[in-house]
């Protein structure tokens, strides 16, 4: 079965040690992921060394970046490269969150740049693409995520493409409470799934394509059960434990 996936991204929230409170609240837990399940923890850069820590020795969880440089070295001031995280054992990176679109102009061009950086390392790339209201208002969703994926991965080997995981995040649902249905998101999963086939083939199967926008612990096993949800990349909800370990739960 393909990889299913929760990841939480914690985004620019929690100290120190509410980020160790909320992990060890997670943990205490111990859910038993099946071996094709896999809890992703995206921290602070600050926090990964705490989270690689607690999660590392814990089979199926990891604890991943919240993006790298598009450089692999040097003077990069404020920068944190790919080679660094993996240098302290970080096997995830949320790389293109629409966030970081919006707000420090990342694009397809610098994200392919990335992309590479972390295959480069070992560095499994959670790859987030989605379209803007505007774009979801007139139906052109699906070209516009095909313009991200084309200009990001399509250059990439099947073997590299493999290896990525790919965020399909509706930007209009991102922290507004408003959930893509699970027939829009399962819509736009098997679309994703179609042009990677159509470029890759058979490989187009094993690539896991998680959901993200307002997924809480009340909709999960919905948008999961969609046969082409992988699993989903949670912001808010992933900030508190309860829900969380819900979301998880609702793996298939
Ligand atoms: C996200 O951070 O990628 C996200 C989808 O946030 P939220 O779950 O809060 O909508």
């Amino acid at each position: 079965m393909r990889k299913q996936i929760a990841a939480a991204n914690w985004k620019m929230n929690l100290t120190y040690q509410q980020g160790e409170e909320l992990l060890d609240a997670i943990l205490k837990e111990n859910i038993e992921l099946k071996e094709h399940q896999q809890a992703v923890f995206a921290v602070p850069f600050p926090y990964l060394i705490m989270a690689q820590t607690r999660l590392g020795n814990k089979k199926n969880y990891a604890a991943a970046a919240q993006n790298c440089s598009d450089q692999p070295a040097g003077a990069y001031t404020g920068e944190v490269s790919a080679e660094m995280l993996r240098s302290i054992n970080i096997r995830y990176c949320v790389l293109g969150h629409s966030e970081r679109r919006e707000y420090f102009s990342e694009h397809n061009q610098s994200l392919a740049a990335k992309t590479q950086r972390c295959l480069e390392r070992g560095i499994t790339p959670i790859f987030c693409c989605g379209e803007p209201l505007s774009i979801r208002e007139v139906d052109a969703q699906e070209s516009f995520v095909e313009a991200q994926l084309k200009e990001s991965l399509f250059h990439f080997s099947p073997e590299d493409i493999s290896k990525i995981v790919i965020a399909y995040e509706p930007i209009w649902a991102i922290g507004t409470g408003k959930t893509a249905s699970a027939q829009q998101a399962q819509e736009m999963h098997a679309c994703i799934r179609g042009l990677l086939k159509a470029k890759y083939g058979q490989v187009a199967d094993s690539i896991p394509i998680l959901y993200g926008g307002s997924v809480k612990a009340g909709n999960a096993v919905e948008l999961f059960s969609c046969p082409d949800v992988d699993g989903g990349l949670v912001g808010g909800a992933s900030l508190v434990a309860a829900d969380f370990l819900t979301i998880m739960r609702a793996l298939k």
